[in-house]
């Protein structure tokens, strides 16, 4: 039976052991659960390539290249050359995840800023959008996303975390909130009141599997397929129907990363 809904989901780490040799029932378990697209992010250089590869051998997945604000260290212009290789693949559509993540602090910060800033000029360069990871570092972040907002494509706060005052100033720098499975966490009421008063054309879904399972599935392995639960929380918390809130999201991920639809069998 066809689905009345169609979903992306926009944040998925497939090159991940957890998923090994199992790209294609993931992909068939995806898809009967409605999602038709999935983006798999890279955190180093050799994941990116991992996720470029898994890209290229499979018409529904796409890839990001970065270096995570966890793996941060000093990049030479070597690291960031091939950084800009990778992510000028065909199938890679954005650079990250990057950012900064002052709540684990696994690298000093100064060495987390400068990372990020260098890979936000290669995003400006090949004119790429950005998947930022960003926790509990709001002020420095809409400092250096202040800089380079203006030349900077629209790009996505992948699990967002921040409040709606947080949520408000990234809108205003034209960046689209990406909906974790946290949303559907009984004490998860501030993030629900962002998915409640953000607007339709700014929302994404995404999973981060394995990690952060959504309810009702808490405790397993997440995939793609639950970003299904993280779309109908987000319908839930607008009152809105499950089909608005997939159609939008599908077509704002097709926008920010410049993917097409999948041609029908
Ligand atoms: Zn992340
Ligand atoms: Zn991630």
């Amino acid at each position: 039976m066809p689905m009345s809904f169609e979903l992306i989901d926009t944040h998925a780490h497939l090159d991940f052991p957890e998923f090994a040799d199992q790209i294609g029932s993931i992909i068939d378990r995806a898809l009967q659960a409605g999602v038709s697209q999935i983006v798999t992010i890279g955190i180093d250089i050799k994941t990116s390539r991992k996720a470029a590869r898994i890209a290229e051998s499979n018409e529904r997945i796409y890839a990001s290249a970065g270096i995570h604000p966890h793996g941060a260290f000093n990049l030479k212009e070597q690291d960031l050359r091939d950084l800009e290789e990778i992510a000028s693949g065909k199938k890679v559509v954005a650079l990250g995840e990057i950012g900064l993540d002052y709540y684990h602090d696994r690298q000093p910060r100064a060495v987390q800023r400068e990372c990020f800033k260098l890979q936000m000029e290669t995003a400006v360069k090949i004119a790429r959008p950005v998947i930022f990871h960003i926790r509990n570092a709001w002020e420095d972040f809409f400092q250096l996303a202040g800089e380079f907002a203006p030349s900077l494509r629209p790009s996505v706060m992948h699990c967002f975390s921040g409040d709606w005052a947080t949520a408000r100033r990234c809108l205003d720098m034209g960046f689209y909130l990406s909906m974790p499975g946290v949303v559907t966490f009984p004490k998860a009421e501030s993030l629900q009141e962002v998915a409640k008063r953000a607007p339709l054309d700014r929302l994404l879904v995404e999973t981060d599997c394995p990690f952060l399972t959504p309810v009702p599935y808490r405790g397993k392995t997440n995939e793609p397929a639950f970003v299904l639960h993280t779309a109908r929380k987000v319908a839930e918390c607008r009152k809105e129907p499950l089909e608005k809130v997939a159609a939008h999201t599908t077509e704002n991920a097709r926008t920010v990363f410049g993917i097409q639809a999948p041609i029908k069998a």
